[in-house]
């Protein structure tokens, strides 16, 4: 066993749901998400205090401020950021995020989340997350080509593909990591399509990519209700957020037979308990650009959408959705987190209260993104390229092996499903340190 004496007293206390509506702070913030996690965990584990030093904070901070000049002339400043968590397994990875609400405690939250992501599926890989604080909305294409560009350029040798190996995140797109690539070669001065991953296949990137964090989701949804004996033609699922990783869910679970009652962006839902034809709903988008107005359905928010009565609820945006608040009035089933860090401690700490409903934790759920990513790599460190089928049936089996061994630690240390995960994950980053020692 890697991670040394796990302890089995996992009990919650009984006046958390009052304790947890009465902290005023008990949204936190993601890096301090991470951290209760963390501590959490190492208590679990009796990590050591030495081992816990150096995951409680992340390796490297890059932060960068860079001016791009906008298409009417004018110069922009940009602050931009790389955190790198951890390298112990491997170069460091994970995604590039553009959004407005990008910060530094953000990204080390997300940053740490990828270690345990990455080692939970025992893909040789650390964990990193980066970023630029704006909104990609309010720009044109040539003006995302260039922040993109001068942002690549800024972070120099901080990124390669032996080093630290970026990919889309909320916000980023093939595109943006095409310019990536194109960028770091032409400053490297040869092709170098493995320093990004999730690029166009044109470029280097890997049949089933682009689907793959969507598919990975579905695909466990699959299992987890054939485990919980609920035929997925007969469940209902209501998802937030429809941008990459929530409209490749959404669309292949209708695929797989499930009925999508709910959906929505930024702009807010749609509800309709006969089901959303989820196609339609993405031809709009490619049209429209947002959801709204789209009908088909009555109205909800994103806040109403999260308490509707479904059998699957799959927040699949941003982070924190899940709160002491809406944690108690939650009406399905199965919670799948294909969004990283969707569900605040304290409501995860009700929701474990309630015990009626099961949990995918993100590090387990939204895994299919990273581990294609893992062979889109591999494909361009030996410039041989896979089939489809051959992405997908590794795929599925790496998310057997970790969902296998998620739910043998669950049940023989009595954990939460999110402790059995994250105690197998920061075990392996644990035991490679312990064996590899403190440099000098
Ligand atoms: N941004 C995705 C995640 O959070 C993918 C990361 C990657 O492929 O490196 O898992």
């Amino acid at each position: 066993m890697s991670q040394g004496n796990i302890q089995k007293d996992a009990a919650v206390s009984s006046s958390t749901v009052a304790a947890a509506a009465a902290t005023p702070a008990a949204k936190g913030n993601l890096y301090s998400v991470m951290q209760a996690q963390l501590d959490k965990a190492a208590k679990f584990m009796s990590l050591s205090p030495d081992v816990y030093t150096i995951l409680s904070q992340p390796k490297n901070e890059v932060i960068i401020n860079f001016p791009v000049r906008m298409d009417d002339g004018r110069y922009l400043l940009f602050k931009g950021y790389r955190v790198q968590h951890n390298n112990i397994l491997g170069p460091y990875k994970g995604g590039i995020r553009y959004h407005e609400d990008v910060s530094l405690d953000e990204l080390k939250g997300l940053s740490a989340a990828m270690t345990w992501k990455s080692a939970l599926h025992d893909i040789p890989f650390g964990g990193g997350k980066g970023g630029i604080k704006f909104n990609p909305r309010l720009h044109s294409k040539s003006e995302l080509e260039r922040i993109t560009r001068r942002y690549t350029h800024a972070l120099g040798q901080n990124i390669g593909p032996e080093f630290d190996i970026p990919a889309p995140d909320v916000g980023t797109n093939e595109q943006v990591m095409a310019w990536m690539m194109d960028t770091y070669s032409n400053h490297v001065g040869y092709i170098c399509p493995g320093v990004v991953t999730g690029k166009p296949i044109a470029v280097g990137g890997s049949q089933g990519r682009r689907e793959a964090t969507g598919a990975g989701v579905a695909y466990l949804v699959g299992k987890y209700l054939e485990d919980m004996k609920c035929p997925v033609r007969e469940a209902t699922v209501a998802l937030q957020g429809f941008g990459n990783v929530g409209s490749e869910t959404a669309l292949a679970l209708a695929e797989m037979g499930a009925k999508i009652v709910a959906i929505s962006d930024y702009t807010g839902g749609v509800h309709n308990p006969a089901g959303i034809d989820i196609r339609k709903a993405l031809a709009y988008l490619q049209s429209e650009r947002v959801l709204k107005d789209f009908g088909g359905g009555s109205p909800v928010t994103n806040e109403q959408l999260l308490e509707l009565p479904c059998t699957v609820l799959i927040p699949a945006a941003l982070e924190r959705v899940i709160t002491p608040e809406n944690a108690p009035k939650l009406r399905c089933r199965l919670l799948a987190e294909a969004a990283n860090g969707p569900t605040t401690n304290a409501a995860d700490r009700i929701i474990e209260e309630r015990g009626d409903i099961e949990v995918i934790p993100d590090v387990l759920c939204n895994s299919g993104g990273v581990i294609v990513s893992y062979f889109e790599w591999l494909q361009n460190q030996q410039s041989f390229y896979w089939g489809r089928d051959e992405v997908i049936s590794k795929l599925h089996a790496i998310l057997d092996k970790a969902k296998e061994s998620v739910e043998y630690q669950k049940r023989k240390f009595k954990f939460s499903r999110r402790l059995a995960a994250l105690t197998l994950g920061i075990g392996r980053v644990a035991e490679a340190k312990q064996k590899r020692g403190l440099f000098p």
